[in-house]
């Protein structure tokens, strides 16, 4: 059977900001975690409006968006034909538009997208430097003198814990990152999807070697891309591609 490393089987993704969006949301619930103090809002993905940018001259398959994976129609129902799991798309709408370009080329159809599936990360490995995360709400509090970049070492999943879903969200750990299979990297790819950036969190190393500024279909036409990818991921991390690992 072929060795699944953890590295090397979910990745992150997110939207480049062209255009970007900025969502409103029907907070569901505020309070304080009773162990740490932390502040914890709740929402909900469902009667979510957005607000777009100023950027951008074509709506793109994914608008960047720090509170949320949001999906151009097309690509919503690819994902749904193709079967890919771990997700529940609901419709979105859009509030207004702050570029006159995109106003003018109609209302297009993007949802907001759920992501159901779990994994469990070892927290152990996000940092070296005396960092914590709380157990109840799982903020992290990373060293005051942490020097890695983004304030992570790495991310590592814990492949018992996973699913499998195709979308997937760390359970573990309270932040608003999202990872993907490579199965819907090769849609992408098939697809040509544009503005989608892929691998930074996870596995720490872009799936280009240099990420071209907008993420146009050309660059998936790669065939090798995850071939590739996997030898700069055990240049970065030659401990976890040791003989006898993953156990
Ligand atoms: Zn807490």
């Amino acid at each position: 059977m072929e060795t699944v490393y953890p590295m090397l089987s979910l990745f992150e993704l997110r939207g480049f900001n062209n255009p970007g969006a900025t969502l409103f949301q029907q907070y569901l619930k505020e309070e304080n975690c009773p162990a740490c103090g932390a502040k914890i809002t709740v929402k909900s993905p469902k009667n979510a409006a957005i607000w777009v940018g100023a950027t951008g001259s074509k709506w793109s398959d994914v608008l960047q968006c720090i509170d949320g994976l949001i999906l151009h129609e097309r690509v919503v129902n690819v994902i749904i034909s193709e079967g890919l799991t771990g997700f529940i798309a609901h419709p979105l709408k859009i509030e207004k538009i702050g570029n006159k370009k995109l106003a003018e080329k109609g209302d297009p159809s993007y949802s907001i997208i759920e992501i159901t599936g779990r994994v469990d990360i070892d927290v152990g490995q996000l940092d070296d430097v005396g960092g914590s995360v709380c157990p109840v709400c799982f903020t992290r509090n990373p060293a005051a003198d942490n020097p890695y970049r983004w304030k992570e070492k790495r991310v590592f999943p814990l492949m018992e814990t996973w699913d499998g879903s195709d979308f997937t969200r760390i359970r573990n750990l309270r932040w608003g990152i999202h990872y993907c299979s490579k199965r819907f990297i090769d849609l992408a790819s098939r697809h040509k999807w544009r503005n989608f950036i892929f691998g930074q969190s996870l596995p720490g190393v872009g799936l280009w070697e240099k990420a071209p500024k907008e993420i146009d279909g050309l660059s998936y036409l790669d065939p090798l891309w995850f071939e590739k990818l996997s030898e700069r991921v055990k240049i970065k991390h030659p401990d976890l591609f040791m003989r006898g690992f993953p156990p």
